[in-house]
């Protein structure tokens, strides 16, 4: 049973400031660190690390870090037959400053992101012969319908995380047939405010109402609200000492692919990507806090 992750590459540059600067203001940082991520690629390295096997469609830059990043990516076991370089563009890039507080502001630049379009995805139409595919939204949406469609056709689970948060057209969301908001996404989507269960069990009502068989939002340290065919409960987080939250939800959303891959019932699969999560929060980064099968075996032990 194969894996197809289609999506974003971004290289993350990271400065820790005391404040965020005001416009027209200077201000010295200190720990600035270059470190790989982009949705797509942080999904595919969880899933890849938790046991999938994990095909990766991707666009990156004819910068100097590409390579890195590609063979990166193989080191995990991830196959990167389908990771294009680009000409005459950078790697997508995000520029993220940290205050004191931990709170993060980022911008974005998309760079090759941008150039993985529909047709772009038809030179690797063979890689969305799959079981199961992975979307999020750091790509152009038009692929990511592309994609779905495609993948629907040769009978695969279509997946979507649909962030960061936007509206999207029920042209995607019939296509989709589980999805893994979190609470501003599954608000956004559906125009619920989810800051309880009542709220959570109204946006998967919602969502289900757009044809999606399957919901599960994710909801921080509480955990996830899963609900299918409109029965919805909480399925309570691991409780760790929380270091760096960042890429919680790509490594939920990877690891439960990777327990589907392996044959596990629903419920069991949102324990073990919990578990993936719950662990990747306890360590700092992105890609370099994403733990692997065996440890996230041992918690669940
Ligand atoms: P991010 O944008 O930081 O990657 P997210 O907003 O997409 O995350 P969250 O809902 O914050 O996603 O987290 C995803 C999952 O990670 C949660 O459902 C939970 O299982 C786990 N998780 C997140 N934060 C914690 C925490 N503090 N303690 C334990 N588990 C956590």
């Amino acid at each position: 049973m194969t894996l197809t992750v289609v999506g974003s590459i971004n290289i993350d540059h990271v400065i820790r400031l005391p404040q965020f600067p005001r416009p027209g203001e200077t201000l010295t940082g200190s720990d600035y660190r270059i470190v790989p991520g982009g949705k797509g690629a942080n999904q595919a390295v969880a899933a890849a690390r938790a046991g999938a096997t994990t095909r990766f469609i991707a666009c990156v830059g004819e910068d100097t870090l590409a390579q890195s990043l590609i063979d990166g990516f193989a080191a995990d076991g991830i196959d990167t037959a389908a990771i294009e370089r680009i000409e005459g563009i950078n790697t997508g890039v995000a520029l993220i400053q940290v205050n004191a507080e931990g709170e993060n502001s980022i911008a974005l630049a998309a760079g090759a992101n941008g150039r993985l379009t529909p047709e772009q995805l038809s030179r690797h139409t063979e890689g969305l012969h799959c079981e199961q595919l992975l979307l999020q939204l750091e790509i152009p949406l038009a692929t990511n319908i592309a994609a779905a469609s495609q993948a629907k056709v040769q009978g695969a689970r279509v997946v979507l995380n649909p962030a960061p948060a936007q509206s999207l057209p029920d042209e995607l969301l019939t296509l989709v047939d589980l999805i893994t908001p979190n609470e501003t996404e599954a608000e956004r989507l559906t125009g619920v405010t989810v800051n309880d269960d009542a709220g959570a069990d109204a946006a998967a009502r919602a969502l289900h109402a757009k044809g999606i068989a399957t919901v599960i939002i994710t909801l921080g340290a509480r955990g996830v609200w899963l609900s299918e065919q409109g029965r919805g409960q909480l399925i309570p987080g691991f409780k760790v000492k929380a270091v760096d939250t960042t890429a919680a939800g790509d490594t939920f959303n990877g690891a439960l692919l990777a327990a589907l891959q392996q044959r596990q019932p629903l419920l069991q699969a949102v324990r073990f990507a919990q578990a993936a999560a719950a662990l990747s929060v306890t360590r700092p980064g992105a890609q370099t806090s994403v733990p692997y099968q065996d440890e996230i075996n041992a918690l669940l032990e």
